[in-house]
């Protein structure tokens, strides 16, 4: 009778499962030596994070002299300032040196080249993984920051200084303690393996994370933010975490709504972007 629902032979080929499968093929006939590397995770996180800083750091510098920018800005009355910039620079730049450089030669020098698939994974799989990944990192992230809030200790040595800046910029995002950027470091690096994620999803999932978490802290509510395309305010993104700046017992995930749902600690700021005819309405 087990026979009935015996698939193990039925080839069931669904169009989906090829649809990476010519980007893969030409990322290993290109690239395969430097994919197989160690250190690409990090250079691929660490490239990403640069890349979006520089971006978002322009338009914050653009924002005073620029209408259009600024009417996307959170807080558009209060401009991002050059101190704060090279503040926030200098502390990114030393946890690069002292904490990001060190543990990317270590694996450099001890992790053997990563094995890679000659199959592409399915775009189900793909996404599913992705998604996963987000999910566990948004639990993870939920507990380690109310308990970093709860105790006193741990707020003051470890996550305090975070919360130097009550008015979020992309630099705000990596303006972390040590044991907060090796902790996220760390889900990062552990969930596709827990999930035993294909490396393409582990990667895209390492560009999303950076993504999100820098979304989390820019300062604007474009139309494309997260938690404009997501739908049932499920997810929390850039006004939320920047409420929780603004009032930090609120809104410890950093991604999704539902652990704060359910936590009882919730809070949900109304939208600062005016639309432009009711600003027109009001004369300004
Ligand atoms: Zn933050
Ligand atoms: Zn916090």
């Amino acid at each position: 009778m087990h026979r009935l629902f015996d698939l193990t032979n039925v080839s069931l080929r669904l169009p989906e499962d090829s649809l990476l499968q010519p980007s893969w093929d030409f990322l290993q006939q290109h690239y395969q030596s430097s994919l197989r590397s160690p250190l690409f995770p990090v250079l691929l996180s660490v490239s990403t994070y640069l890349l979006l800083i520089a971006l978002y750091t322009t338009l914050d510098l653009l924002a005073p002299s620029w209408p259009k920018i600024n009417r996307y800005r959170i807080h558009q009355e209060r401009h991002v300032v050059w101190p704060n910039i090279w503040r926030t620079l200098c502390l990114t730049t030393y946890n690069h040196l002292v904490f990001i450089f060190p543990a990317a030669v270590a694996q450099w020098l001890w992790r053997p080249p990563i094995p890679l698939p000659l199959k592409a994974p399915s775009l189900a799989a793909f996404l599913m993984g992705v998604l996963g990944c987000t999910v566990i990192f948004d639990f993870q992230y939920y507990l380690w920051h109310m308990l970093h809030h709860r105790i006193g200790w741990l707020y003051r040595t470890f996550h305090a200084v975070h919360h130097q800046y009550n008015d979020t910029f992309s630099l705000v995002t990596q303006y972390l303690s040590g044991w907060e950027l090796f902790s996220v470091g760390l889900w990062t690096t552990v969930n596709p393996l827990l999930l035993q994620c294909h490396c393409l999803t582990t990667w895209a999932f390492m560009v999303f994370n950076v993504w999100v978490s820098t979304e989390d802290h820019c300062g604007y509510d474009f139309p494309w933010a997260m938690h404009n395309l997501v739908p049932f305010g499920l997810w929390g993104g850039v006004l939320k975490h920047d409420a929780h700046h603004q009032k930090p017992g609120t809104n410890f995930a950093p991604f999704f709504s539902h652990w704060d749902w359910l936590g009882g600690t919730a809070y949900s700021p109304p939208s600062p972007i005016v639309p432009i005819k009711d600003k027109k309405n009001k004369g300004t």
